[in-house]
C-alpha cells in the first residue's frame, strides 16, 4: 500500500468528513513550495488559506519556536509572561495604539469584538450590521454575523442581533441603523466573498457615520491583516481607522493564534470574568507572531508585497486579453481574485494535477494569496501553469 493511500484510508475511518480534501499527502513546506509523500513538488500560490503568509516554515518562526519551546509553552492567563506583552506592544504599535485579547483563531476574534460591543455600548444596544458576502467564522454568532446563507443553512436558530447589507453601499448601511444598532462590522477587503475592494470614500463615510451616531467600526482583518496588501494592516491602505480590529491567519506563521485589538477606551470594558481564553497568548504561540513581525520589518515583506502584488495584476491583465473566460482581475497587494465566466473548480484541479496550488472561492473566483517573500520567478512558473490551465479548458 503506498504511503498517501495509508493516511488517505485513516481519514475516511477516523476522521470526520467536514472538509472537501485533494488526494494528496502534504508532508513537507519551504518557502512558495511543499512536497507530498511522494516526493513530489507544488508551487503554492495559496499557503495554508493565508496563514502561512511569510511562506511555509519561515527560518525565523522555525527557530523562535525551537527556542521558546524549550523553554515555556504554555502558562495560565492569570499570570504574566514576557512573549504575550511584547507581541501586544507590537501590534498596538503598529496600529493604531490599541490593546490585546488573544485567542486563538479567527472565529474567536470576532467573538471576542462582538462580546466586547455588547459591553462597550449602551444599554439596548446591541445589533451589528454586516455585509452581505462577508465571512467571519463557523462558531453559531461568527455563521450569524457572515452574510452567506450557505454557511448558515442548518443552524437556525442564529443567535440574533445581526443585520446584513450589501458590501461598499453606503445608503443601505444608513437605512439599516435604528436604536439598537451598536456596530458595523466588515472586511476592508472581502475574501471569500471573491476578493472585493471596496471605494475609498466608502469607508471614509463608514467612520463619520459611526462617529456622528455614536456606533463602533470593527475591522475584520483576518484575512486581510499582517502585511498581506503591502500594508501592516489593510485599514492603513484606505487611512479610515476602525474601533476594534481581529487578527489570526498569518499572525503566527503557522502557529494558531488570534487577536482582537480595541482602542482603549474601549477595551476596558472587558474586565476579569467578561472574557477569557484557556490557550489564548500562549508564550509558544506569541513567541512565533513575534518573529513574524520581525521578518515583516527586517526583509521586506510588506515592500515586497505590494511590488510583486502589482507584477501579478499586471500579468494577470495581459493574461485576460489572451483567455476569454478570464473577466476580471480585483485586490490589492498579495490578495488577488480572477473572476471567471464559470465555477473555477476545473481550473483548480488542473492546476493542482500540474504541481501549482492555488484556490477558487465563490464558485467563479480564482484567489491567489502568495507568500509575502514570494519571487519573480515563482511567480512566472505559477502564472505559466496557470495559463496552461485556463487556455486546456477552453478547447
Ligand atoms: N474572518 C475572515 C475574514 C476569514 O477569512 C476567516 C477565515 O477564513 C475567519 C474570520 C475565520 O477564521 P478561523 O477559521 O481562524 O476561525
Amino acid at each position: 500500500m503506498s504511503p498517501s493511500k495509508k493516511t488517505l484510508d485513516m481519514f475516511d475511518k477516523y476522521v470526520i468528513a467536514n472538509y472537501t480534501r485533494n488526494p494528496i499527502v502534504i508532508v513537507k513546506g519551504k518557502g512558495s513550495y511543499i512536497w507530498d509523500d511522494e516526493g513530489r513538488k507544488y508551487l503554492d500560490l495559496f499557503p495554508g488559506w493565508a496563514v502561512d503568509a511569510i511562506g511555509h516554515c519561515h527560518p525565523r518562526v522555525v527557530k523562535a519556536i525551537r527556542e521558546q519551546v524549550g523553554k515555556l509553552i504554555h502558562v495560565a492567563n492569570n499570570y504574566y509572561m514576557e512573549p504575550q506583552a511584547e507581541l501586544a506592544r507590537l501590534i498596538s504599535e503598529n496600529s493604531f495604539g490599541g490593546k490585546c485579547f488573544f485567542c486563538n483563531s479567527g472565529a474567536e476574534a470576532n467573538e471576542a469584538a462582538i462580546k466586547l460591543t455588547r459591553l462597550a455600548t449602551p444599554e439596548g444596544k446591541y445589533k451589528v450590521i454586516t455585509m452581505l458576502d462577508s465571512f467571519h467564522g463557523r462558531t453559531l454568532t461568527t455563521v450569524a454575523a457572515t452574510g452567506q446563507a450557505q454557511y448558515q443553512k442548518g443552524f437556525d436558530p442564529l443567535p440574533p442581533g445581526f443585520v446584513h447589507v450589501p458590501f461598499n453601499d453606503f445608503s443601505a448601511i444608513e437605512d439599516a441603523i435604528d436604536d439598537s444598532t451598536a456596530a458595523i462590522m466588515l472586511e476592508p477587503i472581502q475574501g471569500e466573498g471573491g476578493i472585493n475592494v471596496p471605494e475609498r470614500q466608502y469607508l471614509e463615510d463608514l467612520r463619520k457615520l459611526c462617529d456622528e451616531r455614536g456606533l463602533l467600526l470593527i475591522f475584520d482583518e483576518v484575512q486581510t491583516g499582517m502585511g498581506r496588501t503591502g500594508y501592516y494592516f489593510t485599514y492603513q491602505h484606505f487611512g479610515v481607522v476602525p474601533d476594534i480590529m481581529t487578527l489570526a491567519k498569518a499572525l503566527g506563521g503557522g502557529v494558531a493564534i488570534g487577536a482582537m485589538v480595541a482602542k482603549p477606551e474601549i477595551a476596558k470594558y472587558l474586565v476579569p470574568g467578561t472574557h477569557a481564553s484557556t490557550f489564548g497568548g500562549n508564550p509558544l504561540a506569541c513567541a512565533a507572531a513575534i518573529a513574524v513581525f520581525e521578518a515583516l520589518a527586517e526583509e521586506n515583506l510588506l515592500e515586497n508585497a505590494r511590488k510583486m502584488g502589482a507584477y501579478i495584476r499586471q500579468q494577470l491583465e495581459q493574461m485576460r486579453k489572451e483567455v476569454d473566460s478570464l473577466k476580471e482581475v480585483r485586490g490589492l497587494g498579495l490578495m488577488i481574485g480572477m473572476e471567471l465566466d464559470h465555477p473555477g473548480t476545473e481550473v483548480f484541479k488542473r492546476c493542482l494535477e500540474k504541481g501549482l496550488l492555488i484556490n477558487c472561492t465563490h464558485q467563479t473566483v480564482l484567489r491567489l494569496m502568495p507568500a509575502m517573500t514570494i519571487s519573480k520567478q515563482e511567480i512566472d512558473e505559477g502564472l505559466t501553469i496557470l495559463r496552461e490551465a485556463l487556455r486546456e479548458e477552453g478547447q
